[in-house]
């Protein structure tokens, strides 16, 4: 079958690769229809990550399952499904308190597993034609038949509810407001989230203008260039003060403001990062005793890592402020089986829709040209946002 394979740094090529099978009772495959490429993809593709040459990438995953395990009871042949990235068991103690990414059975000695993704288990990735769903009871959530929500449904993988643990993490009621620093999918996810729990305010922060227009016309988002000023400041002048709540969709890749001007290309340059840059932003911008969601992928200090920026586990956070403001954190992989049941529910009643943020729907085949572009941000007319890739 044809897949994604990581060939080095920003380099993927789609290859014939074997057809993953059934390896344990439990296990389904599914013919994937509809596979998505993820920010978190990029720290692989940028050769930020150990990841080897020759891994398949693609943890956002849905399609239709082609075989079933003789232990599999609740799947048949035939079914709509999508996966969590978080590969689970349903069993550890950290499953059954519902933190499915920090199950310690899939991927031991480490906090979790995913498809296709460096240190997160022998599971390779869905960007293919067919994909093994290990625990599959657990791991796939069925889909009404058919194709209709195909891309809202695609999200569910990841990047919704990822969006929606961002705001979970902050602790974010109706009436709060909240500053969502990136404009990613990650962090239109986390504002439409916020809008979707009614919050009063939203600001959201980046500085790539076809993504802040997504976030005002799609979240009701004041819209912040970091470009055009210190956002601490902009948001704190436009609000009249500090805010409730603060998502952090970026990670350790966020760039200085200090150090981008307007009209630079959107890429990541690792001459312009500053890894701590964005929490110490969110323990200013908001108020004492408020909350902080950080979703964006942060990495344990590690003197091997071969990206100087990711290796620099112990980022310089001003730890005596958020103390001073007695603010809390929360921290860490979305356990995605904790709300795609109600995600897709809101989908299906049609009281959620976020495939607005699909920019680009094609064949998996354009692979290499979508992560070039994903990666550099650019797309010449619209937002390069999130792309869907079909076998
Ligand atoms: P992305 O790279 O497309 O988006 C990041 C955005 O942040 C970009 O638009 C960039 O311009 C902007 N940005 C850079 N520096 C900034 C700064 N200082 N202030 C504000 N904005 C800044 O990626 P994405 O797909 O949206 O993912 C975002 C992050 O979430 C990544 O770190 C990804 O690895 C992580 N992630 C985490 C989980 C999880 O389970 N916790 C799941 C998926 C993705
Ligand atoms: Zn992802």
């Amino acid at each position: 079958m044809r897949a994604v394979v990581y060939k080095g740094e920003k380099e993927v090529a789609v290859e014939e690769v074997d057809e993953p099978e059934i390896e344990h009772p439990n296990d389904v495959v599914i013919d994937i229809t509809t596979t998505c490429i993820c920010g978190s993809d990029l720290h692989m593709y940028e050769g930020r990550t150990a990841a080897e040459p020759g891994i398949v990438f693609g943890h956002e995953n849905m399609g239709i399952v082609s075989a079933v395990g003789d232990a599999v009871s609740d799947l048949e042949i035939g079914d709509r499904v999508v996966a969590p990235f978080n590969v689970a068991c349903g069993f550890c103690e950290n499953c059954e308190n519902g933190y499915t990414g920090f199950c310690t059975n899939v991927n031991p000695g480490f906090a979790g597993g995913a498809y296709g993704y460096v240190a997160m288990g022998p599971y390779t990735g869905g960007q293919a034609e067919k994909l093994r769903i290990p625990y599959a009871d657990f791991n796939a959530l069925k889909l009404p038949d058919g194709d209709e929500h195909e891309e809202s449904f695609s999200l569910l993988a990841d990047i919704f509810p990822t969006g929606w643990h961002g705001t979970e993490l902050a602790n974010l009621k109706a009436g709060d407001s909240v500053a969502v620093f990136g404009a990613g999918p990650v962090g239109l996810m986390a504002a439409y989230s916020a809008k979707l729990k009614g919050a009063s305010e939203i600001y959201v922060v980046d500085r790539v203008p076809s993504r802040l227009e997504l976030a005002e016309e799609h979240c009701d988002a004041h819209a912040i260039n970091f470009d055009e000023g210190d956002p601490v400041d902009q948001i704190i002048e436009e609000h009249g003060g500090e805010v409730d709540k603060g998502v952090d969709a970026v990670g350790y890749q966020a760039l200085d403001p200090e150090q981008t001007s307007k009209g630079d290309d959107y890429a990541y340059d690792p001459a312009k990062e500053n890894p701590a840059v964005v929490i110490n932003s969110l323990i200013r911008v908001v108020r004492p005793t408020g909350e902080l969601g950080i979703p964006g992928l942060y990495v344990p200090e590690d003197p091997n890592a071969p990206d100087e920026m990711a290796a620099q586990g112990r980022l310089g956070i001003d730890f005596g402020l958020l103390f001073e403001k007695g603010q809390a954190l929360g921290t860490g992989q979305c356990n995605v089986k904790s709300y795609n049941r109600q995600l897709r529910d809101m989908i299906i009643e049609g009281r959620a829709d976020p495939s607005w943020v699909v920019s680009h729907r094609v064949n998996l085949d354009q692979a290499p040209e979508m992560y070039e572009r994903f990666d550099d941000r650019e797309a010449e007319d619209g937002a390069f946002t999130k792309v869907l890739l079909e076998p």
